[in-house]
């Protein structure tokens, strides 16, 4: 069985303890490799190989690790079928998604920040005929970068990119659950020969390895994607040494759908926004509010057309959803299958697990819709994180603001609605960071990334994570 290791100092390296933890493929439901289970001396390695190369990488010019960077993105490209099919094994995404979005994603992450840091420009400040202040960007030194299994090498790859772009040196850990991508970025670290150190990837549980990046004292900033209650306990480990921190965490969406709006296009993209990638995604619309006139057509549309949805088997190109990523996950997504239906909801399509021929022992989940419930009770309220979705009615645009608002979370929102006024007025007073007007997932490498309320702390993409990465260091010059 294959096993793969932590790469640090650029040498691939088992645990110091010579422990491992089993890799499933969800979508057989069997072991399929073994991966690190690192520890705080694994982890010290890393820290430490990363805090010996920052000299060297930090004083490199921008061209040159901009360089580097595009290596690692066109190494990528040039072994893209390979990392679309291990991501769909790890993950149980359909094969054609990653290769799709996934893995091209991770390549313009890499490309994208190797050509916007040789564009990154700081302010000056100019008083008259006194002075000129200018700000100088440093780099912060080694960083920790800790991302989740829903888009494994994706969202790996976009905290990773701006941190080495802007000459921090990084120690990173994906998900204990999808870790195979991760592993073959380090393989294409070391074909393109990235110098030791500068990038060091260490697998293993959050807990555990994800702790001690967390509260190693020589780590200065945290990049942190995953669940809310996880970010919570690294605000709190990372407080202590006023360690900078970037927090993207979960969200309870609101897709509300105005009777103006350009029917055929919402309904078919609220198909996507609701079940792309099995509803994992931080962005999925999981509270759809649909506006009291066309809420009987909608139902019978969305309904008819979700019960066609394939699910099974990720490697067929006819598969829409694919596998829930691991058997924790799958089993929670069908206690709150069980809790709607407790809290009175009622189940219009799905609501089952299913066992497609061949993949009997896979962990599959059929598109749920479900309606009937308030948006106070705890479906509406806290992530599922799976293909289900409730669907609501309004009356009044207040009404609509007033049921999209009403959740802790504040990642992104939908909103369809042709009348252009409305959607100004609806997109301003929305609790989110990202709202999509007549559209869903429509990215802009350059745009903010993130939310408010529990969804989150700081912003990505672009120049956010650019200064992120970065310590202003403003230098007053008396004329
Ligand atoms: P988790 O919070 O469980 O894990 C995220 C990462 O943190 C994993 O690598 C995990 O390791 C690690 N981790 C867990 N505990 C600790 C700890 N105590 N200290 C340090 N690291 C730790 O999230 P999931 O992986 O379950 O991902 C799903 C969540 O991610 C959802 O809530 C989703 O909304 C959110 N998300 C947010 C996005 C955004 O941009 N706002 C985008 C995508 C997802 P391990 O897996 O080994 O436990």
């Amino acid at each position: 069985m294959k096993r793969i290791l932590n790469y640090i100092n650029g040498e691939f390296k088992a645990p110091h303890g010579n422990l491992w933890l089993d890799n499933y493929d969800p979508s057989v439901g069997e072991v399929y490799s073994q991966i690190p289970d690192s520890r705080e001396a694994d982890v010290s390695d890393a820290v430490a190989a990363a805090k010996n190369a920052f000299d060297a990488w930090s004083s490199l010019s921008t061209e040159k690790r901009s360089k580097y960077l595009l290596a690692i993105s066109e190494g990528i490209q040039k072994r893209l079928t390979e990392f679309a099919e291990a991501e769909s094994r790890d993950n149980g995404k359909p094969t054609w998604l990653a290769t799709k979005v996934d893995i091209p994603r991770a390549v313009s992450n890499f490309k994208f920040f190797a050509q916007a840091i040789t564009q990154f420009s700081s302010e000056s400040h100019a008083m008259g005929s006194m002075a000129i202040n200018y700000t100088l960007r440093k780099p912060l030194g080694v960083v920790s970068c800790i991302s989740p299994w829903n888009l494994p090498l994706y969202l790996f790859s976009w905290k990773i990119a701006p941190a080495l772009a802007t000459g921090n040196t990084v120690v990173a850990k994906p998900s204990e659950v999808t870790p195979m991508t991760a592993y073959l970025l380090s393989e294409v670290c070391k074909e393109i020969n990235l110098p030791p150190g500068v990038l060091n990837i260490v697998h293993g549980l959050g807990p555990n390895t994800g702790h001690f990046m967390s509260i190693h004292s020589d780590v200065k900033a945290i990049s942190f994607t995953g669940g809310t209650k996880t970010g919570s306990v690294i605000a709190q480990n990372a407080a202590p040494k006023f360690k900078k921190l970037s927090l993207e965490l979960g969200g309870k969406n609101p897709n509300i759908i105005f009777d103006d709006c350009d029917y055929e296009d919402m309904l078919s993209t609220t198909i996507r926004s609701s079940f792309a990638n099995q509803g994992q995604i931080c962005l999925c619309g999981s509270r759809i509010l649909v506006q009291e006139t066309i809420y009987e057509k909608f139902i019978k549309d969305f309904t008819a057309k979700v019960a066609k949805l394939k699910v099974g088997d990720p490697f067929d190109s006819k598969t829409n959803v694919g596998a829930i990523v691991s058997k924790p996950h799958y089993e929670k997504i069908l206690s709150y299958i069980k809790l709607a239906k407790d809290e009175g909801g009622t189940i219009l399509t799905g609501g089952k697990s299913v066992f497609p021929k061949g993949h009997e022992k896979g962990l599959f989940i059929r598109p749920t819709i479900i309606t009937d419930l308030p948006q106070t009770c705890r479906t509406n309220q806290e992530e599922i994180f799976g293909p289900v979705v409730t669907v609501d009615t309004f009356k009044t645009e207040e009404e609509a603001l007033e049921k999209a608002n009403c959740t802790e979370y504040g990642l992104s929102a939908t909103l369809w609605t042709s009348n252009l006024k409305r959607a100004h007025r609806f997109s301003r007073d929305l609790h989110a960071g990202i709202v999509w007007v007549n559209t869903w997932l429509l990215r802009d490498l350059r745009t903010p990334f993130g939310g408010v309320k529990n969804s989150g702390v700081g912003r990505e993409g672009g120049f956010e994570a650019l200064q992120f990465f970065t310590e202003p260091k403003n230098i007053c010059i008396k004329y």
